[in-house]
């Protein structure tokens, strides 16, 4: 059934296809940029050379200081740098952390972002941005740190390691799912958050089986663009409240925790849910429902699906339900101690996803 709905879009521009780096220049040029800070993560300066050298004389420096959540220091030291060497915008090359670090100068300077995504975490899609400063990370809404331009280049992700490019396409679906019961979500972003998963869970065992499988990494790249637009146009739930606490508390890592957090989540959701349940069933068929789908597609892909083996301790379990259940905020389903307690030891556990988790607990 169609309920009623404000849409509201927000403006992106995309360019898909391998080998579309190239094009980079264009798209420095419909924004008028002459002079850019290129930022990448360290590791990936092999990349960021690629970038600059396509970029020619309009790189004025590579930053390779990009970490995760966003050090307010590191924040410091970019905005200082870009400032320095007078750049007119950045170009980030990589994933959410070096986003987040020109999503950070923005916010500082307003300088544009040209986003080269190179795994599925789809930052590039939100004006969302975060800052981590004595270990609590603080995060807020601006238009300015936006990206004015996505370059999608599917062979810039053929070096994603295998077990990250799972985790981090779980991540990715993780945006959708929660998108398809957001208490702002309309038919269009439905119909990106559906077919967002379709294209990662079709793309995901071509990528297992096959790193360099041109057609796997364009489909999960396309996929992970879907699944961003929908992180950036809805609110997010219960599942996103978890893996923020378990990374912000315990420092777990991010796409690793989605994976394993997510069909507890969604089978938690699923009973308050009826059209994201029917919508998924379409995307994810097979035995049981999408949340024991995901479950099962986590274990054949060889992805973690333990909290436990992420690091957790099961004495973290009540303190990660407090701190969950502390907070005010939307979801489907109202949440009780019991039921966040007892879907957190079973995602630490590895158990299989339940509607009633908090019956175990
Ligand atoms: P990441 O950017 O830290 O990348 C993970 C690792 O993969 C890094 O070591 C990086 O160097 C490496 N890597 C990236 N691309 C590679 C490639 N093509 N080949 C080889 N190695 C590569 O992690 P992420 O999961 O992309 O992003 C997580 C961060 O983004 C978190 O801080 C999260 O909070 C943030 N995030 C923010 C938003 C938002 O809307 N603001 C959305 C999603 C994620």
């Amino acid at each position: 059934m169609i309920h009623s709905f404000v849409h509201e879009a927000l403006p992106m521009r995309v360019r898909f296809g391998a080998k579309s780096l190239s094009a980079l220049p264009e798209e420095l040029d419909q924004i008028g940029l002459a002079r850019v800070l290129v930022l990448c993560s360290p590791g990936q300066e092999d990349t960021a050379e690629l970038v600059a050298n396509a970029l020619g004389g309009r790189c004025v420096g590579v930053l390779a200081d990009a970490v995760m959540h966003v050090p307010s220091e590191v924040a410091e030291n970019a905005s200082t740098e870009a400032a320095r060497v007078g750049a007119d915008g950045c170009v980030t090359v990589g994933g959410g952390s070096a986003i987040g670090l020109g999503k950070a100068i923005a916010l500082k300077h307003g300088l544009p972002i040209v986003a080269v995504p190179t795994t599925y975490s789809g930052s590039e899609m939100t004006p969302v941005w975060g800052l981590t400063t004595d270990g609590r990370k603080e995060t807020g809404r601006d238009a300015r740190v936006l990206p004015r331009s996505v370059v999608y280049d599917p062979d810039l992700t053929l070096s994603l390691p295998v077990s990250m490019s799972v985790t981090s396409g779980f991540n990715a679906i993780a945006h959708a799912v929660e998108a398809l019961y957001a208490p702002d979500a309309t038919p269009i972003i439905s119909l990106m958050a559906q077919e967002g998963v379709r294209a990662l869970a079709s793309a995901l065992p071509g990528i297992v089986a096959d790193g360099s499988d041109a057609a796997a990494r364009a489909g999960a790249l396309y996929g992970s663009w879907l699944c961003g637009a929908c992180l950036g146009a809805t609110t997010m739930s219960l599942h996103h409240k978890l893996c923020h606490a378990l990374g912000g508390t315990l420092n777990l890592p991010h796409a690793q925790t989605h994976t394993v957090v997510l069909p507890h989540a969604l089978a938690f959701n699923q009973p308050a849910t009826p059209d994201a349940t029917t919508a998924l069933t379409r995307v994810l068929p097979g035995e049981g429902g999408p949340a024991d789908r995901l479950w099962h597609l986590a274990g054949e892909l060889g992805a973690p699906r333990t909290l436990a083996e992420l690091g957790m301790q099961e004495s973290d379990i009540d303190r990660i339900a407090d701190e969950v259940t502390s907070r005010s905020y939307g979801n489907p389903r109202p949440i009780t101690h019991n039921a966040v307690a007892g879907l957190l030891r079973a995602a630490w556990a590895g158990e299989r996803p339940s509607t009633e988790p908090g019956d175990k607990a």
